[in-house]
């Protein structure tokens, strides 16, 4: 029976069909039973024909206009006008009411033991037995009506229920997640075990119960304890060999670090420092072979700034080991202060270089324009030789014309002075009776000519 439609909700005023034909205890009788849904009459009306329907199925029938009396055309007594049913031509029927209201029914819900009388069972049953099976108004889930409210509390999974902490409604599927973060949530501190403190005080409370664990102090530097806050003087003392141990470690780790980090990059620097020197004394030599070069910048880098101080604080140790370890722990300070002032020289010196190297780029650009305008000069100039060394060559060819005149010449000449001629050369002596006297004197040499 459980998978029995839902029995709709009872009424007196019979806008229902008949009643279910399993209630009756006894036989079913045809004419208990209405035409129209077949089942078993409530309040029925008579139409003219003789026919009983339920009050609701004539009056839904008709509602539509005059119909034809379906029963009549069944038993094949159809006849107009009576066999028309229609508005206001049927009348209740109260015998057949008394009749079938005073019939023996059961309820047919499993489970459900009522007995008594049709109309007690539409007065006081139908529509209300704890054993009808309806639907869940939230997970539509099919119920006994007893069950339901239980359902709605505690099973249906569709349920809102309001949060036992803050009162707020929620929906059962998030009611859990919500005492993820309810404020409200009664929390149980892990050091006093003060229960039901609200979420929201939890935080407060931690802070100031002393019954709290919290990591001890040296964590940092490897200490596994946690301790409650009003112990944790007591664990310190206690385990002060054992922190400054672990401190040592730590120190001696920072040590090594810093051993290793130098060398990297102070070399970094120095190669950096290198190169930049070799392209500077690469460019100064070009500038050098540049006859118009610009006169070379003298590289000098600016002061350095002040080395960085590290402000870092520690709180002192009580005993000489502390002190011991302080010490170190300050050389180990300065030598990063002085590392890191070096490292800053040595950025502000490569800055330095990078902007000589720019100077020279730009001197060189320059040089080389300069060179360009030299080349051109040199060209022409070499033109200008050019058309020189023609003329000089023409010259010589000249010259050598003339060398070759004078050879001729000169031939000429010898042929003239080894001729003979057949006549008197007259010789004309200037002061000749002087000249005559001086050579009968004896003074001077006679001429030749004197003494023939
Ligand atoms: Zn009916
Ligand atoms: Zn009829
Ligand atoms: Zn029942
Ligand atoms: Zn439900
Ligand atoms: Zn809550
Ligand atoms: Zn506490
Ligand atoms: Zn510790």
């Amino acid at each position: 029976m459980a998978a029995q439609e839902p029995s709709p909700p009872s009424s007196l005023e019979g806008n229902k069909p008949g009643f279910p034909r399993k209630i009756l205890a006894n036989k079913l009788e045809d004419k208990h039973l209405c035409n129209i849904c077949q089942k078993i009459l409530r309040r029925p009306f008579q139409a003219q024909c003789g026919h009983r329907f339920c009050s609701y199925c004539f009056n839904k029938t008709v509602s539509s206009g005059p119909q034809k009396c379906s029963a009549c055309i069944k038993e094949d007594i159809f006849e107009e006008p009576t066999s028309i049913l229609k508005q206001g031509c049927a009348f209740p029927d109260n015998a057949a009411k008394r009749e079938v209201e005073a019939l023996e029914a059961v309820c047919i819900n499993e489970g459900c033991t009522w007995t008594g009388t049709i109309k007690e069972y539409e007065a006081t049953h139908e529509g209300q037995c704890d054993f009808m099976i309806i639907p869940c108004p939230s997970c539509k889930e099919l119920l006994r009506a007893n069950e339901l409210e239980r359902h709605n509390e505690r099973e249906c999974p569709e349920r809102t229920l309001n949060c036992k902490y803050c009162k707020e409604p929620f929906h059962f599927k998030n009611i859990k997640a919500h005492d993820e973060i309810c404020p409200k949530y009664p929390m149980i501190c892990e050091g006093c075990a003060k229960k039901k403190i609200p979420r929201e005080k939890y935080v407060d409370h931690i802070k100031l119960c002393t019954k709290f664990r919290t990591p001890c102090r040296f964590h940092v530097v490897g200490c596994d304890m946690s301790v409650e806050k009003e112990k944790i003087h007591d664990h310190e003392r206690a385990c002060s060999y054992e922190h400054l141990n672990l401190l040592l470690h730590f120190i001696m780790g920072i040590k090594v670090n810093l051993e290793s980090l130098q060398p990297q990059s102070l070399e970094l620097a120095s190669h950096k420092i290198q190169e930049l020197h070799q392209s500077l004394r690469e460019l100064e030599l070009k500038m050098g072979q540049l006859s118009a070069g610009a006169p070379v910048q003298g590289a000098c880098a600016p002061p350095p700034p002040p080395p960085p101080t590290l402000a870092t604080s520690f709180t002192p140790l009580p005993t000489a080991v502390g002190a011991a370890l302080e010490l170190q722990l300050h050389s180990e300070k300065t030598k990063v202060a002085e590392l890191s002032r070096r490292c800053q020289e040595l950025e502000l010196k490569v800055g330095t270089f990078e902007n000589i190297v720019c100077v020279l780029n730009r001197e060189m650009e320059r040089s080389a324009t300069t060179m360009e305008a030299y080349n051109r000069q040199h060209r022409l100039d070499q033109d200008k030789i050019d058309i020189l060394n023609n003329k000089v060559r023409q010259l010589e060819r000249t010259v050598s014309l003339r060398d070759i005149s004078i050879v001729e010449m000169e031939g000429k000449m010898r042929e003239m002075s080894a001729a003979t001629y057949d006549g008197v050369f007259v010789w004309k002596i200037s002061d000749f009776s002087k000249k005559r006297q001086d050579a009968v004197a004896g003074r001077a040499p006679a001429i030749h000519g004197f003494m023939q």
